[in-house]
């Protein structure tokens, strides 16, 4: 089936078959896999004089009159009756043909909507069909597809083709990969019967489950589609298992002297999931290793740890950050905590450009840098390390799973693969690490530096803006320090300056006798640096700045933090954003200031933080609120089409997905590959490792 072309269906010609390969429907598997979105009941025809407004309903009647009217719009006006009652039909657009085959007393079926007109009840452009003399039409049997379409795709062509490849399902063409036992086990149904049910419900189905996509016949498609996906990931990491990687150990000296020149103490946590990593890494096969933590958590340090502990076995390490900025903040921690030990730390990014460029990638290539940062700019081709050994990835749900194997690939040499350790900040909710992670061992730094106080956040609209200044005023009198973030929803570089530019001058003039300072992108590396540093050593009250600030800045004094535009940032940012304060013994609060009103669901999202300072509850509620393509951001999105599934919807169903996954590798490994394929079949993401 899923090599059957659509064009095997009667009906679809080379100019039908291009349009619905546009629409993502190539073969006869797809009209399977492409649902209705919601349900008609033609079984039963309804007498006129029963119809309320907002009724679906199947009619049948005598045309009484048909007259055209030139109002506003010209409009073809058909009243037709039953003996029940009357009704009129409303065409806006239709030809001389279709007006006249409303000739007085002839027999129509209709289908449409009913609603309240100026003077009766209507149907505007209802479906409806002529009936000869005598004839007698049967009802439908089943409920009808109503499928999600697009430009030039009919309703009446989907629904034909669907009636077909219903057809082709009870020619044994598209078997069951489950195992009987399993689906008992589970208490899943047939797959065919389940696309039966799907596509042509009896009319007693229970239509608010099925448009709801709760139906169990829809929970079984979506439960091996999820399935799918899930097996596809853990066959990634089947075969990473199998992959060969550099043992990297050592005596544990140099890491030792690393933790020992470090500024503070590690927590139990940190402790555990570098030990975690460290016996990772002195494997013979390859780490994939999550590590998610909440903000602030320390997860930087960790990683270093790991670098360190590669370095010292003879091997390089590549760190990459999404962005240029946060690939900055590691640059100068990890300077900070290498030099030290000896170890030069190079940087590659987009801007990185000329003779400079040149020597650091022929410093890669002949190993003298054994430590690099920077951004995907360290995916390139031209890149090429002499003995990569590990790959550090932060914020990994900015990244596709592909971008995460191409790197990997990078370091394939010698028929080795380097080390991959992840780290996201954005904690991952388990429905979510489940689908997209399942190829990856997880540890969770679930435990922040001792001496942080839980910031208080409140809410506040723009338009009480005095007040809040008079609140950093109080604050800063009392010696503490503050940061006022100016946010645009444009991610333009310039206008976010601006913004900031404009504000920090407005808040000095407003609050004279404050020191203010601003950061943000545009300034120079060492203006930025110079800042920063005055800012830490309390030479700035109150730093204005861009969201340049979301990470690696760290000033335990400043316990108030003024974030504008709130309402347009995603919670994930904004608990980043909030990480900043808090870090000190004093009580720290953040406000979020808002442009009123608020839509019921930006009230909701900003409670949500309100109400918690839990990285790991927020992230759950903001994909709650807002599913997962947004949680994630757009690059992951495309990973998360599913053509049924719905993460948030379905999470109930992961348990068993994790059950049959195991059931299949010990029981059934045959049905494994037939499965990924039916599902994934041409989805590239997911090739050859
Ligand atoms: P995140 O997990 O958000 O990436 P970072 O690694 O940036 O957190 O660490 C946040 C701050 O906490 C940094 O200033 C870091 O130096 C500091 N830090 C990390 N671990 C500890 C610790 N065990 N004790 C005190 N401070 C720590
Ligand atoms: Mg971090």
């Amino acid at each position: 089936m899923d090599a059957l072309p659509v064009s095997a269906l009667r009906g679809v010609g080379p100019r039908s078959a291009a349009k619905l390969a546009a629409f993502g429907i190539e073969t006869v598997q797809d009209v399977l896999f492409h649902l209705p979105r919601r349900y008609e009941d033609r079984t039963r025809v309804t007498p006129v004089g029963r119809l309320r407004a907002g009724d679906h309903a199947v009619i049948e009647v005598e045309v009484d009159l048909a007259e055209i009217k030139y109002g506003r719009r010209r409009s073809l006006l058909v009243r037709v009756s039953d003996g029940s009652g009357a009704l009129l039909l409303r065409f806006f657009h239709f030809n001389r043909n279709q007006q006249q085959g409303f000739v007085r007393g002839t027999r129509l079926r209709v289908y449409g909507e009913v609603r309240r007109g100026p003077a009766m009840l209507e149907m505007v452009h209802p479906e409806y069909q002529r009936l000869a003399e005598g004839q007698a039409l049967p009802v439908e049997e089943r409920l009808t597809p109503v499928y999600p379409t697009s430009e030039g795709i009919h309703q009446l062509t989907l629904r034909k083709l669907s009636e077909q490849a219903l057809q082709f399902l009870d020619g044994g063409r598209l078997p069951e990969w489950l195992p009987d036992e399993l689906r008992a086990g589970l208490g899943l149904g047939d797959l065919r019967d389940a696309l039966h049910y799907v596509h042509r419900p009896p009319p007693q189905a229970d239509l608010a489950a099925l448009e709801a996509g709760t139906h169990e016949s829809q929970q079984r498609l979506a439960f091996e589609e999820l399935l799918a996906h899930h097996l596809s990931l853990r066959r990634v990491r089947e075969r990473a298992r199998r992959l060969r990687a550099e043992r990297l150990n050592d005596d544990g000296e140099l890491l030792a002297r690393f933790i020992d020149a470090l500024p503070f103490r590690l927590t139990a946590a940190q402790q555990r999931v570098i030990d975690e990593v460290g016996r990772d890494l002195s494997q013979s096969h390859p780490m994939m290793r999550l590590v998610q933590g909440d903000v602030g958590s320390g997860k930087t340090v960790v990683a270093a740890a790991a670098a360190v502990q590669a370095i010292a076995a003879g091997c390089q390490v590549a760190v990459m950050a999404p962005t240029e900025l946060l690939a900055e903040q590691h640059f100068s921690s990890f300077a900070d905590w290498f030099g030290v030990l000896g170890i030069e730390v190079g940087w590659l990014s987009g801007r990185v450009k000329g003779k400079a460029r040149r020597d650091m990638l022929e410093r890669l290539s002949d190993g003298k840098a054994r430590l690099v940062i920077g951004t995907h700019a360290l995916f390139q081709e031209e890149v090429a390390f002499e003995r990569l050994g590990l790959v550090i990835i932060d914020e990994q749900h900015r990244f596709g799973v592909h971008q995460r194997l191409a790197l990997r690939d990078k370091g394939r040499s010698r028929q080795r693969v380097p080390h991959q350790l992840i780290m996201t900040a954005t904690p991952i909710p388990r429905t979510l690490s489940m689908a997209l992670y399942a190829d990856l061992d997880s540890s969770v730094i679930d435990e922040l530096p001792p001496g942080r106080t839980p910031v208080q956040t409140v809410a506040i609209p723009d338009s009480r803006r005095d007040q809040v200044m008079q609140r950093v005023r109080e604050a800063c009198r009392e010696g503490r320090q503050a940061y006022w973030v100016c946010t645009l929803i444009e991610e333009s570089e310039s206008l976010q300056c601006q913004a900031a530019e404009d504000t920090a001058a407005l808040l000095a003039e407003a609050l004279p006798g404050l020191r203010v300072g601003l950061v943000h992108g545009r300034l120079k590396e060492n203006e930025k640096a110079a800042c920063m540093q005055r800012f830490k050593d309390g030479g700035i009250d109150l730093l204005v700045a861009t969201t340049v600030i979301e990470v690696g800045v760290d000033v335990p004094n400043a316990s108030l933090m003024i974030i504008e535009n709130a309402e347009r940032l995603g919670l994930a940012q904004l608990h980043q954003l909030r990480g900043r304060v808090g870090r000190g013994r004093v009580q720290s609060s953040c406000v979020l200031m808002y442009r009123g009103p608020l839509s019921p669901m930006a009230r909701q999202r900003l409670a949500v933080l309100r109400d918690s300072n839990d990285g790991f509850e927020i992230a759950r509620k903001d994909l709650e609120l807002r599913g997962p393509g947004e949680v994630l951001g757009t690059r992951q999105t495309g990973m998360l089409q599913f053509r049924i599934a719905d993460l948030v919807r379905d999470q109930g169903l992961l348990d068993r997905v994790e059950r049959a996954a195991a059931y299949l590798t010990d029981n059934a490994p045959d049905c494994i590959q037939p499965v990924i394929r039916r599902w994934l079949g041409h989805a590239p993401r997911y090739g050859e490792v």
